[in-house]
């Protein structure tokens, strides 16, 4: 479907993109490369991208094509073999301290949800607060802000496993907005959801983004739930086939 197409059909008004300093894109990867097993496998090869403030962006390709290498790069998870990833175009590798960088701006979501199983919900959540200025009451304050905002307000004090898997990747995506990022990353968030709970975590994420204004950048293998975010980037072979918003350049 064409963009234009996409987007006249759209019925929910896009949110005020806010403007990076002087239209510098949030994200930019700039010729990425990544290589394993000395330089045999080339998970991505020469992406450059550029995501702006506000952007709803998925990305689908087949099975090894690069989608979770290209994600956890521009997380900062981890380092490219060449090229640069840019955050309001300061390169990562001036940053300094990464780990500080992906706490305070980047929210991720993983298809596994890794909550920490003798947690509750509500201390789970509160888990990447421990390195912020709050005190102890203001955390499970805002944690039940977030559980109740993911709809959980009335499962706070369940472990993980007294939860529906539904219920824990929300558990999840709350704790992926303890310290309010920017960017939220999820690769696959709905791998082992049923349609339902999958519909759920979809609807949140459209709701994040239109209410909180907040930059998602999501993997899916689903095709329905992809063209629902506002830009579709596939990939193969470790490179883009095709993007949706028009030219990689800005
Ligand atoms: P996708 O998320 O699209 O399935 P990935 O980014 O996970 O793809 O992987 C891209 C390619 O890189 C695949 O061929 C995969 O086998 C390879 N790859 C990913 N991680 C590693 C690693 N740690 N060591 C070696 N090869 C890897
Ligand atoms: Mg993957």
């Amino acid at each position: 479907m064409s963009r234009g197409a996409r987007r006249s059909s759209q019925t929910e008004p896009r949110p005020a993109v806010r403007p990076g300093r002087g239209g510098t894109p949030l994200l930019r990867a700039e010729r990425l490369s990544k290589t394993y097993a000395d330089g045999d496998v080339h998970a991505i090869n020469d992406v450059t991208l550029g995501i702006d403030r506000g952007e709803y962006v998925a990305i689908m390709g087949p099975s090894g094509s690069g989608k979770s290498t290209l994600l956890n790069l521009l997380g900062a998870l981890d380092s490219p073999t060449s090229g640069e990833v840019f955050f309001e175009g300061e390169p990562f590798s001036r940053l300094g301290n990464l780990d500080r960088f992906r706490s305070q701006h980047v929210g991720f979501v993983f298809q596994s949800f890794y909550l920490l199983p003798v947690l509750t919900a509500v201390e789970n959540v509160q888990v990447p607060m421990f390195e912020g200025p709050l005190g102890a009451r203001q955390r499970a304050r805002k944690a039940a802000a977030l559980l109740e905002s993911v709809g959980l307000g009335h499962r706070l004090h369940h472990l993980p496993a007294q939860l529906s898997v539904g219920e824990r990747q929300r558990v999840a995506i709350a704790r992926a907005l303890a310290n309010d990022p920017i960017l939220l990353l999820a690769d696959e968030p709905t791998g082992n959801l049923d349609s339902v709970s999958a519909e759920g975590v979809f609807e949140l994420f459209a709701r994040l983004h239109l209410e909180r204004g907040v930059t998602i950048v999501l993997i899916t293998h689903d095709e329905g739930f992809a063209h629902r975010a506002h830009r579709l980037v596939r990939m193969k072979d470790g490179r883009i086939v095709s993007d949706s918003d028009g030219p990689l350049a800005d």
